[in-house]
């Protein structure tokens, strides 16, 4: 496709940018605010971000915006690092936190008092709610707004100096009582607030709001694209107000793009958090969120995620996107690399009466049929095996090629088994399932000019490994819609399945938690990285093999 065409509209403004000679090399940056973990919305913001910087050979930044001193939190800081790192996007020097700004955002202030710009306010907060007006009619000015720069100088320096309480005066941005922006209504830029913050202790007990730290921090990194999403639209007036009274002399430009959404899951850290904190989910990694910390210990890899986003493209009005085309990309990326596995999840017996008892013998199988590079491996197999339950039925309907009484199949891998008998328990369940086999149909090697319908997986009984695995659903009950009109969250009691009587392939000893396989039958599936022990793998399915989804056609 011409790039030139595909291009998005951000690209398409840097383009613009550059051209003009506004910036000669772009910066970007992802800001979070550490109050909670990345979740998949995040990941939209940080790929974006880094990727341009990619692509115009630019310098990314991870700043983390933790001007409101009450909620952040060591840990939170500590997650976000690692998940951008995880996704492979390489931040330019150190971490940078916006609080090692205060200092600048202190001087910006006194800059804009002494051009006349900025007043203090002893309006009560509520005074200057009521004063602010409404959509539909203009604000009224504060009584304190022609208070002279030497006395808003001296006031605002004592704020900083604590001789104020708590709330008591504000200090505002002298803009415009009338706009029809809101946000343009003498802003309160900084408030009074005697609370301790993680970086800077008790050096400040005045504090900036985020309409004019933010700004001041992308200006001082030298950011050219401040990237947000739509809801900042409207602030985008007071962005620019700032950049250019501080008289920065290249002034970054802030940019608003689409929220990403998925059906049926739950994003919004607000209730992720309400789900970790009450317990329903298994902490901020349970493998059925959707935070990165969550994907990653599924068993979603950030290549996969790469490839999501780019197809979800880059869009200036809000939509949701199927969560099938997120699995869809998992299964895209790991079919050519994961290697494949016979594992059974509901296993019954099946005994091949005429081979020997005790022999054991070593069959090739390739590691995965699809990408002969990653070699061969021998699997043992011996008189008795474990098949999946599905795979025997005693009065099968038609079109159903695998095991039944008299029917044979070929063993994935090995040889034809005929099915001459089961057993049955008490209750009617079947058993066992007893088999011939022909010893010239090794491998599909030997000749028989005999064909059969039906190839089933199995796994030696002696040399199995016995494993536990979990499927998963979506954590959300579809039918009914993510959220209740109380806001809670309409539950799946069937979200997590754990299958605790499973048997794979002795060769997946040589692999390590993290590592991802594709069961032959079953789907992807992941090592988890937390509960697993040493020998006791507990696999997480990230994903079955089929679904609906149809890759749509590259949007422009
Ligand atoms: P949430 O509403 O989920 O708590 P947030 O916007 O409060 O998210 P921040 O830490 O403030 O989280 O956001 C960091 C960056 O990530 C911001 O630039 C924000 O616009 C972006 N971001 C947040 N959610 C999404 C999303 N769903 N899609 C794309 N970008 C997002
Ligand atoms: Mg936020």
């Amino acid at each position: 496709m011409d790039k030139e065409i595909s291009k998005n509209f951000i690209e398409k403004i840097i383009d613009q940018d550059l051209k003009e000679g506004k910036y000669t090399k772009i910066a970007t940056r992802f800001p979070p605010e550490p109050n909670g973990y990345l979740h998949i919305g995040h990941a939209k913001s940080i790929l974006l971000n880094y990727g341009l910087t990619q692509e115009y050979n630019g310098i990314f930044n991870l700043r983390f915006d933790d001007t409101n001193p009450t909620k952040e939190k060591t840990e939170f800081v500590e997650s976000i690092v690692a998940d951008v790192e995880w996704l492979g996007a390489e931040y330019d020097g150190e971490v940078k936190f916006a609080s090692n700004y205060f200092q600048d955002m202190y001087e910006g202030a006194i800059k804009l008092i002494k051009k006349g710009k900025a007043y203090v306010c002893d309006l009560s907060a509520e005074e200057i709610k009521e004063y602010r007006g409404t959509l539909t009619e203009p604000g009224k000015n504060s009584p304190y707004r022609d208070r002279t720069i030497e006395e808003n100088l001296d006031l605002f320096e004592r704020m900083k100096n604590g001789e104020f309480e708590d709330g008591s005066k504000v200090l505002r941005a002298k803009i415009d009582m009338s706009s029809p922006n809101i946000n343009m209504r003498d802003p309160v830029i900084y408030r009074i607030a005697r609370m301790t913050h993680h970086n800077t202790g008790d050096e400040w007990c005045i504090y900036p709001m985020y309409d004019y730290a933010h700004p001041i921090e992308d200006a001082v990194e030298g950011i050219t694209h401040s990237i947000c999403t739509l809801e900042f639209e409207d602030h985008r007036p007071l962005y620019d107000w700032v950049v250019q009274e501080l008289e920065y002399e290249h002034p970054p430009k802030q940019i608003e793009f689409a929220k990403l959404y998925l059906t049926n899951v739950i994003t919004g850290k607000r209730y992720i958090k309400r789900l970790v904190d009450q317990g329903i989910v298994d902490g901020w990694d349970d493998p059925r969120l959707v935070t990165i910390a969550a994907l990653r210990r599924r068993g979603f890899t950030p290549e996969s995620l790469k490839n999501f986003m780019e197809l979800v493209g880059v869009a200036k009005s809000n939509s949701s996107v199927d969560y099938a085309m997120l699995e869809y990309c998992i299964r895209d990326d790991l079919k050519p690399k994961a290697p494949r596995m016979m594992a059974v999840l509901d296993p019954i017996k099946l005994v091949i009466d005429n081979y020997p008892e005790d022999q054991v013998e070593y069959l090739d199988a390739q590691v995965n049929m699809e990408n002969p590079e990653l070699g061969v491996k021998q699997v043992p197999f011996g008189r008795e095996l474990w098949i999946e339950r599905e795979d025997f039925m005693e009065n099968p309907p038609k079109k159903y090629y695998r095991l039944f009484p008299g029917n044979e199949v070929r063993l994935m891998n090995a040889y034809f088994v005929k099915c001459v008998d089961f057993e049955k328990d008490e209750n009617g369940n079947v058993t066992v399932v007893h088999c011939t086999y022909d010893p010239i149909t090794k491998n599909g090697t030997g000749f028989t000019g005999r064909k059969v319908k039906g190839t089933i997986q199995w796994v030696p009984v002696k040399q199995a490994k016995k494993v536990t695995v979990r499927l998963y659903e979506n954590l959300v009950d579809e039918e009914k819609g993510v959220y209740n009109e109380d806001g809670s969250v309409n539950l799946n009691p069937n979200s997590l399945t754990v299958l605790d009587n499973c048997y794979i392939e002795p060769s997946i000893e040589e692999y390590k938690p993290g590592d991802s396989f594709q069961f032959v039958r079953n789907g992807y599936f992941c090592i988890d990285t937390k509960d697993s022990t040493e020998g006791n793998p507990v696999f997480n399915r990230i994903v079955s093999l089929k679904s609906s989804f149809k890759l749509p056609k590259k949007q422009m």
